[in-house]
């Protein structure tokens, strides 16, 4: 029989900020609290951040967000974590002090590293095991990045006295009492974004650590996504509360959105896109630029897997206007502005700061406007800088049906930027299928809950998330065939002016 009473606290950990959201039993936030953290860009491409600022950030909204909402830890039932994926910490066991910053997802410093470590083979090289492509995105290369230029670290490393994790073990082993008996775990889903996991045994891949000299010491132990790993201790957590669900920050936002079935897919667009299509319980190879990628595992229920396709930047590029080239005040304005015109007016903006993501995988792709006349205004340009989610979007899901024959009927969104009614107008005409904006906009966080409170029996099953979802917002398609072809067509010419320029 599953509980109604008491709330579920879910600790969304993201790229900018860190968040803590109390959920109630039909899966709306009661309470929360946010706080972002300082981004640290040592050089051109490398983007870091403090893992101590962020565990601090991470116990002062929990309290906070339990103060506003007046929630004590009696009446919380469980704890979720979501975290951005990737990002890479390394600490000592016994003081729990990180050695150096975290390395973001974002940052490209080990590009020449992951030529190396493909070798011969290339890009490809541990595909069929992992199902990545080496690349910078991912975190075992960061890893090695480490061992190899910080002073002493690889004898430490050897002489077992470091962890590796990406923020959710960093976040777990902390929470559960750091260096006095913390627990050292991940989850599948952060795990399959390492590269050193094989992704059918849902193990550390001997092999691939030797290859990339990674001492296995280090790793924490595997787990699934929903289990009650152990019991809150650190002050401010709230102590003796079970956590018992960690999901990376895609996965969580499909869970969040209730894709539990073959053929269900979201997309999230925040600092870049994330599209995920649920694939089921086999795991199935891309063969037109997609990731696979563990989706989620409940218990000891086999894992169900996804095909991702991730875009380096779209949210990120409004940012760009707004603090590099001052074109609107605030993200919000660039619906105001780009309304201003009626269409891009010619202009293309690709956005491939740090080359191209799915599907295209191009690292040596760079920024690019194209088709500018004496015409165009800040307008266009905003409106380009738009539609670039739009287009961007379109080519992953081209991607996506070409890889699983699953032709979308319609696509659920999230994330910051699905506030812009121009930009989810457009997405629909561009796809020529409509868009579905949920009730509760932070499927991230809602996901977490989720998973931690099925495994306490807060939420008996699938059942009660299906239930729990309800739709705010629907576009439909507006825009006729021809136009749609003539400006995807457009798109793609201004993309192949981008490739070869880094
Ligand atoms: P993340 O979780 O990746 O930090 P969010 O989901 O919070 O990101 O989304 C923030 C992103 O959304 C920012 O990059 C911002 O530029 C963009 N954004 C926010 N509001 C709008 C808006 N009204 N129109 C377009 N983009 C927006």
């Amino acid at each position: 029989m599953a509980r109604s009473s008491g709330y579920v606290l879910s600790i969304d950990q993201g790229t900018t900020s860190s968040r803590a959201i109390l959920f109630d039993h039909r899966g709306r936030p009661v309470g929360s609290e946010q706080v972002e953290h300082e981004q640290i860009f040592p050089r051109p491409g490398w983007v870091e951040h403090d893992a101590s600022e962020i565990w601090r950030n991470v116990r002062r909204v929990a309290a906070a967000a339990m103060a506003s909402a007046e929630i004590k830890p009696s009446e919380v039932m469980a704890c979720g974590i979501t975290n951005q994926r990737e990002t890479t910490v390394v600490w000592d066991r016994k003081t729990g002090a990180p050695v150096h910053h975290a390395i973001v997802w974002q940052d490209t410093r080990t590009a020449a590293l992951c030529e190396r470590l493909g070798g011969e083979a290339g890009p490809d090289r541990y595909r069929e095991r992992t199902g990545l492509p080496l690349s910078t995105y991912f975190a075992g290369p960061k890893l090695v990045w480490l061992l190899e230029n910080v002073d002493g670290l690889r004898e430490r490393a050897e002489a077992g006295e470091l962890c590796f994790g990406t923020i959710d073990s960093w976040l777990a082993w902390n929470m559960t009492g750091g260096a006095k008996g913390g627990l050292h775990i991940t989850d599948v889903t952060n795990a399959s974004r390492t590269m050193l996991m094989d992704l059918r045994t849902l193990q550390w891949d001997e092999e691939i650590c030797a290859d990339f000299g990674i001492p296995m010491s280090m790793l924490p132990e595997i787990r699934s996504s929903s289990e009650v790993y152990g019991t809150l201790t650190a002050p401010g957590s709230p102590e003796g509360v079970p956590l018992a669900g960690i999901l990376g920050d895609q996965q969580a936002a499909t869970f969040g959105q209730a894709c539990l079935a073959p053929g269900q897919a979201k997309n999230t667009y925040g600092t870049g896109n994330f599209l995920l299509l649920n694939t089921g319980t086999e795991p199935v190879f891309s063969e037109h630029g997609l990731l696979t990628t563990v989706c989620y595992q409940i218990g000891g229920a086999p894992a169900c897997y996804a095909l991702e396709g991730s875009i380096a930047v779209t949210g990120s590029l409004i940012q760009w206007l707004r603090d590099n080239l001052r074109l609107i005040r605030s993200a919000d304005e660039s619906e105001k502005i780009a309304k201003t015109v009626d269409d891009n007016g010619g202009a293309y903006i690709v956005p491939a700061f740090s080359g191209l993501f799915a599907p295209r995988w191009r690292p040596d792709a760079r920024g690019v406007i194209v088709g500018l006349t004496r015409f165009i205004n800040r307008g266009h340009l905003v409106r380009a800088a738009l539609e670039a989610s739009a287009y961007q979007t379109r080519e992953v899901i081209e991607a996506m049906t070409a890889d699983s024959g699953v032709t979308l009927t319609a696509l659920k969104v999230d994330g910051g930027m699905v506030v812009n009614d121009l930009l989810m107008q457009f997405q629909a005409d561009i796809l020529g299928v409509p868009v579905i904006r949920p009730v509760v906009s932070e499927t991230t966080a809602l996901g977490a809950a989720y998973a931690a409170g099925l495994a306490v029996g807060y939420w008996a099953s699938a059942d009660d998330i299906h239930r729990n979802w309800a739709q705010d917002k629907e576009w439909t398609p507006q825009m006729g065939d021809e136009e749609r072809t003539r400006l995807y067509a457009e798109w793609n010419r201004a993309v192949e002016h981008s490739l070869d320029l880094a």
